[in-house]
């Protein structure tokens, strides 16, 4: 099969497309050819205005030159040396980089940095480390983890387990003993909201519920995405990741926040545990880490958890953990000109420079039709349509092909369209998503 039907077009027969449906893409296929800035272009020549970040990765806006030319350099001097027992200078100074910006407060950071290759892989080192570290401590029973309801934390066997995706987990089996907070999206109450929600701070409790229920001496961590993207933008009530905080303080609970996402500057602080002023004890990043440039993925662990891994014998492995290409030098290379360009270009920071713009933008769409929530925070959004009868996740699929043809990528999760433009956006750019977006919900069946 060969797409648009046009001679240097590819043949789409041999790739099995990861998270799609092949048989209908490879009917109708969307393929992008080229990337600057805040637009890609198609295959077929158009420009299409990027409303997505990629998948939430392009923080600093595509074709930046000098990732580009960092990784060359890297590559053409040296492109691989062993991860395990062996080391490279560059692995090195990209960790001593990130521990200065590490989520937490300063004297508290979690800077102990552990590098993987993506966000499935972060978020199944940090629940190892985290069982790891129990029984380090002498709290070997506990082997339990807690994840959340509508909690997307990649897919590995690990990530599927907490998460709280049922097509994600019905074929699979999962890990023995994790088990799940309810989520926190109630549009009942907090329909339209800009920012954090006010109800449901209580929810958390459902972690106290979990230890009567399991006993707090089985239960080793909880994860959760302080913003959860993927699932369709639920933000936290405020208080809720306080409380949460708390119980898991009072009853010896490892905390994760999965940052994959709102991680570098989403939100207009480096990472969440910033921004909400709450600090867990790992967090999992991959995405902004390169600017989607290099695949790669870090775990930010307190020095808690870091040094109570470092107690055995001398010379012995701390962590039975790591992977072939664990702080990559190119990967690295892609890293430090990433955090160069945030640093230079004041993009950690930027989102709160423009999120009252961006809010505004993406509220003037309430009274759309089929327009039933709007929630912002940071340089994110969500729309949630109503579905339509007995197909649900079709009318928002309708709108993310329109506008796909008509110059825009959206996101879709089920009814619910995602944004998370590049941190370079400007205002004249939210002007063109509300534009297109509320041509593409006016005409939709
Ligand atoms: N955790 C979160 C919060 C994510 O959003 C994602 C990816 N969208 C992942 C983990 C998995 O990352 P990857 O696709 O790089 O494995």
């Amino acid at each position: 099969m060969n797409a648009h039907n046009k001679p240097n077009a590819p043949v789409l027969d041999s790739y099995w497309m990861p998270f799609t449906a092949n048989r209908q893409f490879k009917a109708a296929p969307r393929l992008l050819a080229a990337a600057e800035g805040m637009h890609y272009t198609s295959v077929d020549g158009r420009t299409v205005l990027d409303g997505t970040a990629g998948l939430w990765c392009v923080n600093a806006g595509h074709g930046r030159r000098q990732i580009a030319a960092a990784v060359e350099r890297q590559l053409s001097t040296m492109d691989f040396a062993p991860s395990f027992q062996m080391g490279h200078p560059i692995a090195f100074d990209f960790a001593e980089r990130l521990a200065e910006i590490a989520p937490g407060p300063a004297g508290a950071k979690l800077d102990r940095v552990f590098f993987t290759g993506s966000g499935s892989e972060s978020v199944d080192t940090a629940l190892k480390m985290a069982l790891a570290y129990q029984r380090s401590i002498g709290q070997g029973t506990r082997t339990r983890l807690i994840g959340r309801e509508r909690g997307y934390h990649g897919v590995g066997f690990g990530g599927i387990s907490v998460g709280g995706i049922v097509n994600n987990r019905r074929v699979f089996p999962q890990l023995p003993g994790s088990d799940h907070l309810r989520h926190t999206h109630d549009p009942a109450k907090n329909a339209f909201v800009k920012g954090q929600p006010e109800h449901g701070a209580e929810l958390a409790d459902d972690l106290e519920r979990l230890v009567a229920l399991h006993g707090a001496e089985t239960i080793a961590a909880c994860i959760v995405e302080p913003v959860a993207g993927s699932t369709g933008v639920l933000i936290p009530p405020k208080g809720y990741l306080e409380r949460l905080r708390a119980i898991c303080d009072k009853h010896g609970i490892l905390l994760i926040f999965d940052e994959v996402i709102t991680g570098f500057g989403r939100l207009g602080a480096a990472f969440a545990t910033d921004y909400f002023g709450v600090t867990p004890d790992i967090v999992t990043t991959a995405k902004g880490l390169t600017n989607g440039a290099i695949p790669m993925g870090a775990v930010f662990a307190s020095r808690k958890v870091h040094d109570a891994l470092m107690h055995g014998p001398e010379g012995q492995i701390e962590l039975f953990h790591g992977y072939t290409y664990s702080g990559h030098p190119a990967a690295c290379a892609a890293g430090i000109a990433t955090l160069d360009i945030y640093r230079d270009e004041g993009l950690m920071t930027r989102a709160a420079e423009i999120e009252g713009d961006w809010h505004e933008a993406m509220h003037s769409m309430k009274g759309l039709p089929h327009v039933i929530d709007i929630r912002t925070i940071g340089l994110i959004a969500g729309i949630e349509l109503q579905s339509r009868d007995g197909a649900p996740g079709a009318r928002a699929y309708d709108v993310f092909v329109d506008c796909f043809e008509r110059g825009l990528l959206i996101r879709v999760t089920g009814d619910i369209i995602a944004f998370s433009p590049p941190l370079i956006a400007e205002k004249q750019h939210f002007g063109e998503i509300v534009s297109i977006l509320a041509d593409a919900l006016k005409r939709v069946k």
